[in-house]
């Protein structure tokens, strides 16, 4: 059989640990027999990282920037510890949020659900994605303490030297103060970041806040969804038989708990923090998400939620056998490749994205799967099997399925 062919490379983000290993088994067995694989490869790993003074991230992001699709395994944000593992000159910055802010990017996370394992909101029958906006807020905010009573305002100083003051509070004794903002052009951003990803998936987007009680601050968000959508994307909307709806956080909180999923779900940046957790968990496991940044060009980078696995890694280079979810690097892999058939007209391309992601889903769901899964999974015949034979087990299907 001839391999398939690929026009333009994929930008390549090698990472670190468990999922360094998995990154290499998977393009072995699952991808390379069937794909004549172009990619540009960075290397991420924290050793190469240290090496370059991470200017193989920014090297990767600006690739990315050219190429318009990468695929980025997970890497380590170092802390205390890893600065004698690695013997490194600095705490670098963790990478994702390098690439986020040099791509003004939206991240999407979205449950792969497979039979056998029930979310605990068992009516969410079709996933829900979150699309966190990932700048400013609290996120971004100053803050101090203030003791002893007094007064509070709020300056602000145009570029003419004129100033505008609102009192915030008059203290009689101590307390908390906390100024935050936005930009009108991260939330345009955002807001665009939304609108193409729910025509790209042909999905329904919701989008909440608090516009009641933060009359501008939250309502400017609103307004900006609001005017974005009637100018650019109605028409494209209708025409896709979708629809763009907003409504109050609390409000949205109960809707989506009784809903059945199948929709994008746009939150505030800390929204966002708050509500994926809760949702991935409701689904099962962080190993059974996909997560792709978008930006608002439509630039796609696609990864795994989860991180290393350095617990797994380390077990592994003891010799000891692991059992690691490769799930969600798997869909990174096929959503990427068939990110890039899109663009390229490749319809071969595609079609083997999809049916990789059916040879992977098939195998949880005829029982074989690691042991994160083999805990939740309800099915009677499981199989805990090795990270390794997991992917061989895919490879069967995948062969079988190629025919
Ligand atoms: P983690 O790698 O997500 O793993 C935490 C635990 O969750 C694991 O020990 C394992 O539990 C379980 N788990 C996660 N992914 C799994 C998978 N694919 N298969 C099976 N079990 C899985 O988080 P961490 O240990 O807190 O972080 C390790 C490193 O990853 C850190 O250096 C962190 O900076 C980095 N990180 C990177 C990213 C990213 O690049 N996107 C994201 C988050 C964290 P058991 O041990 O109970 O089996
Ligand atoms: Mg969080």
């Amino acid at each position: 059989m001839d391999k398939i062919r690929m026009n333009t490379p994929l930008v390549e983000m090698d990472g670190d640990e468990m999922t360094r290993i998995l990154w290499q088994w998977i393009k072995d067995i699952l991808i390379i027999p069937y794909v004549d694989l172009q990619t540009e490869y960075y290397d991420l790993g924290l050793a190469h990282r240290e090496e370059t003074k991470d200017q193989v991230t920014i090297d990767s992001a600006e690739a990315t920037k050219k190429y318009g699709v990468a695929v980025k395994c997970a890497t380590i944000t170092p802390n205390a510890t890893r600065m004698p593992e690695y013997n490194l000159s600095q705490m670098w910055k963790s990478p994702n949020g390098t690439i986020r802010a040099m791509l003004d990017g939206t991240v999407f996370r979205t449950p792969i659900l497979v039979k056998g394992i029930t979310p605990y909101i068992p009516t969410w029958t079709k996933p829900i994605t979150i699309a966190r906006h990932a700048y400013g807020d609290v996120y971004k905010n100053t803050e101090m303490r203030v003791q002893g009573g007094g007064k509070a305002e709020l300056v602000y100083t145009d570029a003419h030297g004129n100033e505008t003051r609102q009192l915030i509070h008059e203290f009689k004794g101590d307390g908390i103060i906390q100024g935050l903002h936005n930009l009108d052009s991260s939330i345009s951003g955002f807001a665009r970041a939304c609108f193409n990803y729910a025509l790209d998936r042909k999905q329904d987007l919701w989008f909440s806040s608090k516009d009641t009680i933060s009359k501008q601050y939250d309502h400017r968000f609103k307004d900006i969804f609001q005017e974005i959508y009637d100018a650019e994307y109605k028409e494209k909307f209708e025409a896709a038989g979708i629809s763009y709806f907003y409504t109050l956080i609390d409000d949205a909180v109960a809707r989506v708990i009784r809903s059945n999923g199948g929709f994008i779900w746009a939150c505030k940046n800390y929204d966002g923090d708050v509500m994926s957790d809760m949702v991935s968990t409701a689904y099962g496991s962080l190993a059974m998400m996909t997560s792709v940044l978008v930006s608002p060009s439509g630039i796609y980078e696609f990864e795994a939620a989860h991180g290393t696995v350095q617990r797994h890694y380390y077990k592994h280079l003891k010799g000891e056998e692991t059992s690691t979810n490769s799930v969600a690097t798997i869909f990174a892999w096929s959503g990427a490749l068939r990110k890039r058939g899109e663009l390229d007209d490749n319809a071969e391309l595609c079609k083997y994205a999809d049916v990789l992601e059916r040879a992977t889903i098939r195998t949880i769901e005829d029982g074989i799967m690691t042991g994160d899964l083999y805990l939740i999974s309800t099915l009677e015949h499981k199989q805990k099997v090795s990270s390794k034979a997991f992917l061989e087990a895919i490879a069967e299907r995948l062969s079988a399925l190629m025919q």
